[in-house]
Protein backbone atom coordinates (compact mmCIF):
# COMPACT_ATOMS: atom_id res chain seq x y z
CA UNK A 1 0.00 0.00 0.00
CA UNK A 2 1.33 3.18 -0.76
CA UNK A 3 -0.28 6.61 0.30
CA UNK A 4 -1.21 9.09 -2.41
CA UNK A 5 -2.39 12.81 -2.23
CA UNK A 6 -5.42 13.38 -4.59
CA UNK A 7 -8.37 15.69 -4.54
CA UNK A 8 -11.95 14.67 -3.02
CA UNK A 9 -15.36 15.26 -2.60
CA UNK A 10 -16.14 14.30 1.10
CA UNK A 11 -19.87 14.41 0.68
CA UNK A 12 -22.58 15.36 -2.05
CA UNK A 13 -22.03 18.62 -3.89
CA UNK A 14 -19.32 19.36 -1.75
CA UNK A 15 -16.32 21.18 -3.01
CA UNK A 16 -13.44 19.43 -4.14
CA UNK A 17 -10.52 19.49 -1.56
CA UNK A 18 -6.90 18.19 -0.95
CA UNK A 19 -6.55 14.66 0.40
CA UNK A 20 -4.24 11.53 0.42
CA UNK A 21 -5.55 8.19 -0.43
CA UNK A 22 -4.25 4.69 -0.25
CA UNK A 23 -3.22 2.44 -3.12
CA UNK A 24 -3.07 -1.14 -3.15
CA UNK A 25 0.58 -2.83 -3.51
CA UNK A 26 1.72 -3.27 -6.97
CA UNK A 27 0.10 -6.85 -7.96
CA UNK A 28 1.56 -9.65 -10.04
CA UNK A 29 -0.90 -7.89 -13.16
CA UNK A 30 -0.75 -4.26 -12.27
CA UNK A 31 1.16 -0.93 -13.23
CA UNK A 32 1.92 1.69 -11.01
CA UNK A 33 1.14 4.85 -12.57
CA UNK A 34 2.85 8.62 -12.22
CA UNK A 35 -0.23 10.51 -13.15
CA UNK A 36 0.73 13.48 -15.03
CA UNK A 37 -2.82 15.27 -16.43
CA UNK A 38 -6.49 14.11 -15.43
CA UNK A 39 -9.43 15.76 -17.57
CA UNK A 40 -12.51 16.85 -15.82
CA UNK A 41 -15.55 15.31 -17.57
CA UNK A 42 -19.27 16.24 -16.82
CA UNK A 43 -19.74 13.07 -15.95
CA UNK A 44 -17.13 14.23 -12.66
CA UNK A 45 -19.85 16.77 -11.97
CA UNK A 46 -23.48 14.52 -12.49
CA UNK A 47 -21.31 12.03 -9.45
CA UNK A 48 -20.16 14.41 -7.36
CA UNK A 49 -23.56 16.21 -7.43
CA UNK A 50 -25.01 12.43 -6.57
CA UNK A 51 -27.00 13.71 -9.64
CA UNK A 52 -27.50 10.21 -11.25
CA UNK A 53 -27.65 8.47 -7.93
CA UNK A 54 -26.16 7.51 -4.70
CA UNK A 55 -22.55 7.85 -5.05
CA UNK A 56 -19.68 6.72 -2.55
CA UNK A 57 -18.12 9.59 -0.32
CA UNK A 58 -15.57 10.65 -0.22
CA UNK A 59 -15.30 10.61 -3.95
CA UNK A 60 -12.36 11.20 -6.09
CA UNK A 61 -12.77 11.68 -9.35
CA UNK A 62 -11.09 11.40 -12.51
CA UNK A 63 -11.49 9.21 -15.69
CA UNK A 64 -9.31 10.78 -18.25
CA UNK A 65 -5.94 9.78 -16.77
CA UNK A 66 -2.56 9.88 -18.74
CA UNK A 67 0.70 9.19 -17.05
CA UNK A 68 3.43 7.22 -17.11
CA UNK A 69 4.33 3.84 -15.68
CA UNK A 70 6.62 3.99 -12.97
CA UNK A 71 6.58 0.09 -11.86
CA UNK A 72 5.45 -3.25 -13.23
CA UNK A 73 3.96 -6.34 -11.46
CA UNK A 74 6.37 -9.64 -12.45
CA UNK A 75 3.40 -10.99 -14.59
CA UNK A 76 3.07 -8.09 -16.79
CA UNK A 77 4.02 -8.16 -20.32
CA UNK A 78 1.52 -5.17 -21.82
CA UNK A 79 3.75 -2.67 -20.31
CA UNK A 80 7.12 -1.47 -19.06
CA UNK A 81 8.59 1.13 -16.73
CA UNK A 82 8.50 4.73 -18.90
CA UNK A 83 5.61 3.85 -21.02
CA UNK A 84 3.09 6.94 -22.05
CA UNK A 85 0.21 5.04 -20.91
CA UNK A 86 -3.95 5.89 -20.31
CA UNK A 87 -6.69 4.90 -18.03
CA UNK A 88 -10.42 5.48 -18.61
CA UNK A 89 -13.49 4.68 -17.04
CA UNK A 90 -12.91 0.99 -16.24
CA UNK A 91 -10.34 -0.38 -14.55
CA UNK A 92 -12.01 -4.00 -14.46
CA UNK A 93 -14.26 -6.01 -15.88
CA UNK A 94 -15.33 -10.31 -15.38
CA UNK A 95 -13.34 -11.11 -18.46
CA UNK A 96 -15.72 -14.12 -18.95
CA UNK A 97 -19.37 -12.99 -20.08
CA UNK A 98 -20.17 -12.37 -24.18
CA UNK A 99 -19.37 -8.83 -24.37
CA UNK A 100 -15.98 -8.76 -22.51
CA UNK A 101 -15.01 -11.62 -24.74
CA UNK A 102 -16.07 -9.33 -27.78
CA UNK A 103 -13.86 -6.22 -26.53
CA UNK A 104 -17.51 -4.98 -25.11
CA UNK A 105 -16.43 -4.71 -21.40
CA UNK A 106 -17.95 -1.45 -20.90
CA UNK A 107 -21.55 -3.43 -21.50
CA UNK A 108 -20.15 -6.58 -19.02
CA UNK A 109 -23.04 -8.86 -18.37
CA UNK A 110 -21.28 -8.83 -14.67
CA UNK A 111 -20.68 -4.86 -14.44
CA UNK A 112 -17.58 -3.40 -15.22
CA UNK A 113 -15.60 -1.57 -12.20
CA UNK A 114 -15.75 2.03 -12.41
CA UNK A 115 -12.34 4.16 -12.23
CA UNK A 116 -14.03 6.05 -9.17
CA UNK A 117 -17.40 6.02 -7.29
CA UNK A 118 -17.10 2.13 -7.54
CA UNK A 119 -16.08 -1.23 -5.81
CA UNK A 120 -13.77 -3.17 -7.57
CA UNK A 121 -13.62 -7.07 -7.11
CA UNK A 122 -11.38 -6.99 -3.78
CA UNK A 123 -14.53 -5.29 -2.16
CA UNK A 124 -12.54 -2.19 -2.09
CA UNK A 125 -14.04 1.44 -3.36
CA UNK A 126 -12.31 3.15 -6.53
CA UNK A 127 -10.81 6.36 -6.64
CA UNK A 128 -9.88 8.16 -9.78
CA UNK A 129 -7.27 10.64 -11.31
CA UNK A 130 -7.78 13.47 -9.60
CA UNK A 131 -4.66 11.94 -7.65
CA UNK A 132 -0.15 11.55 -8.04
CA UNK A 133 -1.10 7.66 -8.49
CA UNK A 134 -2.86 4.93 -9.55
CA UNK A 135 -2.29 1.03 -9.63
CA UNK A 136 -4.20 -0.54 -12.40
CA UNK A 137 -4.70 -3.93 -13.95
CA UNK A 138 -2.06 -3.69 -17.19
CA UNK A 139 -5.07 -5.28 -19.36
CA UNK A 140 -7.29 -2.08 -18.77
CA UNK A 141 -4.31 0.04 -19.19
CA UNK A 142 -4.37 1.52 -23.20
CA UNK A 143 -0.77 2.63 -24.61
CA UNK A 144 -0.78 6.48 -25.72
CA UNK A 145 1.17 6.94 -28.90
CA UNK A 146 4.54 9.11 -28.23
CA UNK A 147 3.70 11.73 -30.65
CA UNK A 148 0.13 12.59 -28.52
CA UNK A 149 1.39 14.98 -25.73
CA UNK A 150 -0.20 13.82 -22.20
CA UNK A 151 -2.25 16.93 -21.61
CA UNK A 152 -4.16 16.58 -24.78
CA UNK A 153 -4.00 13.18 -24.56
CA UNK A 154 -6.10 12.76 -21.37
CA UNK A 155 -9.00 13.80 -22.53
CA UNK A 156 -9.27 11.27 -24.70
CA UNK A 157 -9.74 8.60 -22.69
CA UNK A 158 -13.12 9.20 -21.77
CA UNK A 159 -14.25 12.39 -24.68
CA UNK A 160 -12.68 10.58 -27.13
CA UNK A 161 -13.52 7.14 -27.51
CA UNK A 162 -17.02 8.47 -26.11
CA UNK A 163 -17.25 10.01 -29.36
CA UNK A 164 -15.26 7.59 -31.67
CA UNK A 165 -16.93 4.26 -30.55
CA UNK A 166 -20.50 5.42 -31.99
CA UNK A 167 -19.39 7.29 -34.71
CA UNK A 168 -17.70 3.88 -35.82
CA UNK A 169 -20.73 2.02 -34.91
CA UNK A 170 -22.74 3.95 -36.99
CA UNK A 171 -20.86 3.95 -40.15
CA UNK A 172 -19.60 7.48 -40.38
CA UNK A 173 -16.99 8.39 -43.34
CA UNK A 174 -17.10 10.00 -46.10
CA UNK A 175 -20.39 10.87 -47.78
CA UNK A 176 -22.16 11.08 -44.49
CA UNK A 177 -23.68 14.07 -43.17
CA UNK A 178 -23.52 13.83 -39.62
CA UNK A 179 -24.55 16.59 -36.81
CA UNK A 180 -22.52 16.99 -33.27
CA UNK A 181 -24.75 18.33 -30.76
CA UNK A 182 -23.39 20.18 -28.27
CA UNK A 183 -19.78 21.64 -28.65
CA UNK A 184 -18.01 21.30 -24.94
CA UNK A 185 -15.59 18.37 -24.06
CA UNK A 186 -17.58 15.49 -26.11
CA UNK A 187 -18.55 17.50 -28.76
CA UNK A 188 -15.36 18.98 -29.78
CA UNK A 189 -13.89 15.57 -30.18
CA UNK A 190 -17.16 14.27 -31.89
CA UNK A 191 -15.97 17.47 -34.47
CA UNK A 192 -12.80 16.12 -34.84
CA UNK A 193 -13.16 12.94 -35.02
CA UNK A 194 -16.08 12.32 -37.69
CA UNK A 195 -13.94 15.14 -39.64
CA UNK A 196 -10.86 12.96 -39.62
CA UNK A 197 -12.94 9.99 -40.39
CA UNK A 198 -13.70 11.60 -43.57
CA UNK A 199 -18.23 12.96 -42.73
CA UNK A 200 -19.46 16.31 -43.54
CA UNK A 201 -19.87 17.89 -39.98
CA UNK A 202 -22.30 20.27 -38.70
CA UNK A 203 -21.61 21.65 -34.94
CA UNK A 204 -25.64 22.07 -33.45
CA UNK A 205 -24.60 24.88 -30.40
CA UNK A 206 -27.06 26.82 -28.08
CA UNK A 207 -25.69 29.72 -29.88
CA UNK A 208 -22.96 31.03 -32.68
CA UNK A 209 -20.56 32.02 -30.14
CA UNK A 210 -18.07 29.58 -30.70
CA UNK A 211 -19.06 29.16 -34.10
CA UNK A 212 -15.22 30.00 -35.37
CA UNK A 213 -13.82 27.63 -32.87
CA UNK A 214 -16.20 24.52 -34.53
CA UNK A 215 -15.55 25.76 -38.02
CA UNK A 216 -11.26 25.73 -37.23
CA UNK A 217 -12.31 21.98 -35.74
CA UNK A 218 -13.61 20.51 -38.70
CA UNK A 219 -17.40 21.38 -39.47
CA UNK A 220 -18.56 22.68 -42.36
CA UNK A 221 -21.91 23.99 -40.94
CA UNK A 222 -22.71 25.67 -37.72
CA UNK A 223 -26.22 26.71 -36.51
CA UNK A 224 -27.56 27.72 -33.38
CA UNK A 225 -30.75 25.60 -31.34
CA UNK A 226 -32.01 29.24 -30.37
CA UNK A 227 -32.87 29.72 -33.48
CA UNK A 228 -36.14 27.86 -34.66
CA UNK A 229 -34.74 28.72 -38.41
CA UNK A 230 -32.16 26.07 -37.78
CA UNK A 231 -35.25 22.98 -37.45
CA UNK A 232 -37.07 24.07 -40.29
CA UNK A 233 -33.95 24.65 -42.88
CA UNK A 234 -31.95 21.30 -41.55
CA UNK A 235 -35.42 18.84 -41.48
CA UNK A 236 -34.47 15.46 -43.04
CA UNK A 237 -30.40 16.29 -43.58
CA UNK A 238 -28.34 13.93 -41.30
CA UNK A 239 -27.52 10.32 -41.53
CA UNK A 240 -26.21 10.20 -38.28
CA UNK A 241 -26.70 12.80 -35.26
CA UNK A 242 -24.77 12.67 -32.02
CA UNK A 243 -26.12 14.27 -28.73
CA UNK A 244 -23.12 15.04 -26.19
CA UNK A 245 -25.83 17.13 -24.16
CA UNK A 246 -25.69 17.31 -20.67
CA UNK A 247 -29.46 18.89 -19.93
CA UNK A 248 -33.04 17.34 -20.77
CA UNK A 249 -33.15 18.15 -24.55
CA UNK A 250 -36.26 18.52 -26.76
CA UNK A 251 -35.22 14.89 -28.74
CA UNK A 252 -37.98 15.10 -31.03
CA UNK A 253 -36.63 18.20 -32.71
CA UNK A 254 -33.56 16.72 -32.63
CA UNK A 255 -35.17 13.26 -34.82
CA UNK A 256 -36.54 15.29 -37.35
CA UNK A 257 -33.29 16.23 -38.43
CA UNK A 258 -32.70 12.95 -39.71
CA UNK A 259 -33.01 11.33 -42.80
CA UNK A 260 -34.79 8.01 -43.10
CA UNK A 261 -32.87 5.20 -41.16
CA UNK A 262 -30.97 8.25 -39.84
CA UNK A 263 -29.61 7.69 -35.91
CA UNK A 264 -29.85 9.89 -33.54
CA UNK A 265 -27.13 8.66 -31.07
CA UNK A 266 -27.28 9.88 -27.47
CA UNK A 267 -23.98 10.05 -25.43
CA UNK A 268 -25.09 13.29 -22.89
CA UNK A 269 -26.32 11.58 -19.72
CA UNK A 270 -28.74 14.54 -18.34
CA UNK A 271 -30.38 13.85 -14.37
CA UNK A 272 -33.90 13.74 -15.60
CA UNK A 273 -35.67 11.56 -18.09
CA UNK A 274 -37.05 13.22 -21.32
CA UNK A 275 -39.95 12.11 -23.44
CA UNK A 276 -39.91 11.71 -27.28
CA UNK A 277 -43.16 11.54 -29.62
CA UNK A 278 -42.50 8.50 -31.33
CA UNK A 279 -44.23 9.84 -34.39
CA UNK A 280 -40.99 11.39 -35.15
CA UNK A 281 -39.43 7.89 -35.10
CA UNK A 282 -41.92 6.10 -36.80
CA UNK A 283 -42.39 8.58 -39.88
CA UNK A 284 -38.96 7.89 -41.73
CA UNK A 285 -38.01 4.86 -39.87
CA UNK A 286 -35.17 6.48 -37.62
CA UNK A 287 -33.49 5.08 -34.66
CA UNK A 288 -32.82 6.51 -31.68
CA UNK A 289 -29.89 5.29 -29.71
CA UNK A 290 -27.68 5.18 -27.26
CA UNK A 291 -23.52 4.69 -26.24
CA UNK A 292 -21.53 4.51 -23.58
CA UNK A 293 -17.74 4.82 -23.78
CA UNK A 294 -16.04 1.88 -25.70
CA UNK A 295 -14.02 -1.21 -25.09
CA UNK A 296 -10.21 -1.42 -24.47
CA UNK A 297 -9.75 -2.55 -27.62
CA UNK A 298 -11.40 0.02 -29.35
CA UNK A 299 -10.18 2.59 -26.80
CA UNK A 300 -6.49 1.83 -28.09
CA UNK A 301 -7.48 1.59 -31.64
CA UNK A 302 -8.61 5.50 -31.10
CA UNK A 303 -5.68 6.46 -29.39
CA UNK A 304 -3.45 5.13 -32.54
CA UNK A 305 -6.31 6.87 -34.60
CA UNK A 306 -6.21 9.88 -33.23
CA UNK A 307 -2.21 10.05 -33.50
CA UNK A 308 -2.68 9.22 -36.73
CA UNK A 309 -4.26 12.49 -37.71
CA UNK A 310 -2.74 14.23 -34.80
CA UNK A 311 -5.90 14.78 -33.14
CA UNK A 312 -5.91 16.02 -29.58
CA UNK A 313 -8.03 17.70 -27.05
CA UNK A 314 -8.30 21.26 -26.89
CA UNK A 315 -7.83 22.06 -23.13
CA UNK A 316 -7.12 24.60 -20.77
CA UNK A 317 -4.45 23.62 -18.40
CA UNK A 318 -5.43 24.20 -14.44
CA UNK A 319 -4.03 23.34 -11.30
CA UNK A 320 -5.99 21.51 -8.55
CA UNK A 321 -7.01 24.50 -6.79
CA UNK A 322 -9.16 25.64 -9.89
CA UNK A 323 -10.96 22.53 -9.71
CA UNK A 324 -14.24 24.12 -8.03
CA UNK A 325 -14.28 26.98 -10.75
CA UNK A 326 -13.41 24.97 -13.50
CA UNK A 327 -16.90 22.64 -12.24
CA UNK A 328 -18.80 25.57 -12.45
CA UNK A 329 -17.64 26.91 -15.45
CA UNK A 330 -18.33 23.66 -17.22
CA UNK A 331 -21.89 24.07 -15.46
CA UNK A 332 -22.19 27.00 -17.25
CA UNK A 333 -21.35 25.71 -20.72
CA UNK A 334 -18.15 27.77 -19.92
CA UNK A 335 -15.20 25.65 -21.15
CA UNK A 336 -12.82 25.30 -24.23
CA UNK A 337 -13.09 22.41 -24.36
CA UNK A 338 -11.57 20.72 -21.48
CA UNK A 339 -9.96 21.55 -18.30
CA UNK A 340 -7.18 19.19 -17.66
CA UNK A 341 -5.52 19.08 -14.17
CA UNK A 342 -2.00 19.27 -13.90
CA UNK A 343 -1.88 16.76 -10.81
CA UNK A 344 1.71 18.11 -10.08
CA UNK A 345 -0.15 21.06 -8.17
CA UNK A 346 -2.29 18.35 -6.09
P1 LIG B 1 -19.67 19.58 -21.40
O1 LIG B 1 -18.25 19.82 -21.70
O2 LIG B 1 -20.35 20.35 -20.35
O3 LIG B 1 -20.47 19.69 -22.79
C1 LIG B 1 -21.88 19.62 -22.87
C2 LIG B 1 -22.36 20.64 -23.89
O4 LIG B 1 -23.78 20.50 -24.00
C3 LIG B 1 -22.16 22.09 -23.49
O5 LIG B 1 -20.87 22.56 -23.80
C4 LIG B 1 -23.22 22.79 -24.28
O6 LIG B 1 -22.77 22.97 -25.62
C5 LIG B 1 -24.34 21.77 -24.32
N1 LIG B 1 -25.37 22.07 -23.31
C6 LIG B 1 -25.21 22.18 -21.97
N2 LIG B 1 -26.39 22.49 -21.37
C7 LIG B 1 -27.30 22.56 -22.35
C8 LIG B 1 -28.69 22.83 -22.38
N3 LIG B 1 -29.38 23.10 -21.26
N4 LIG B 1 -29.31 22.81 -23.59
C9 LIG B 1 -28.63 22.57 -24.71
N5 LIG B 1 -27.31 22.30 -24.74
C10 LIG B 1 -26.66 22.31 -23.59
O7 LIG B 1 -19.89 18.06 -20.97
P2 LIG B 1 -19.13 16.73 -21.50
O8 LIG B 1 -18.05 16.41 -20.56
O9 LIG B 1 -18.89 16.86 -22.94
O10 LIG B 1 -20.27 15.64 -21.22
C11 LIG B 1 -21.53 15.75 -21.86
C12 LIG B 1 -22.51 14.74 -21.31
O11 LIG B 1 -22.10 13.42 -21.71
C13 LIG B 1 -22.59 14.69 -19.78
O12 LIG B 1 -23.95 14.46 -19.40
C14 LIG B 1 -21.74 13.51 -19.42
O13 LIG B 1 -22.08 12.92 -18.19
C15 LIG B 1 -22.05 12.58 -20.57
N6 LIG B 1 -21.04 11.55 -20.83
C16 LIG B 1 -21.49 10.36 -21.32
C17 LIG B 1 -20.60 9.38 -21.66
C18 LIG B 1 -21.08 8.09 -22.25
O14 LIG B 1 -20.34 7.11 -22.22
N7 LIG B 1 -22.26 8.06 -22.82
C19 LIG B 1 -19.23 9.59 -21.49
C20 LIG B 1 -18.80 10.82 -21.00
C21 LIG B 1 -19.72 11.81 -20.69
P3 LIG B 1 -23.09 24.33 -26.43
O15 LIG B 1 -22.56 25.45 -25.59
O16 LIG B 1 -22.35 24.13 -27.70
O17 LIG B 1 -24.56 24.39 -26.62
ZN1 LIG C 1 -16.24 10.97 -18.82
ZN1 LIG D 1 -17.97 -9.30 -18.49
Amino acid sequence: MSTVAAYAAAAPKAPLERTTIERRAVGAHDVLIDIKFAGICHSDIHQVNEGWGEAIFPMVPGHEIAGVVVEVGSEVTRHAVGDHVGVGCMVDSCRECDFCRRGLEQYCANGNTMTYNGVDRRGDVTYGGYSQQIVVDENYVVRIPDSLPLDVAAPLLCAGITLYSPLKHWGVGPGKKVAIVGLGGLGHMGVKIAAALGADVTVLSQSLRKKEDGLKLGAQDYRATSDPATFTELAGKFDVIVSTVSAPLDFTSYVSLLKTDGALVNVGAPEEPVSVNLFALIGGRRTLAGSMIGGIAETQEMLDFCAEHDLGAEIELISADQINTAYERVQSSDVRYRFVIDTATI
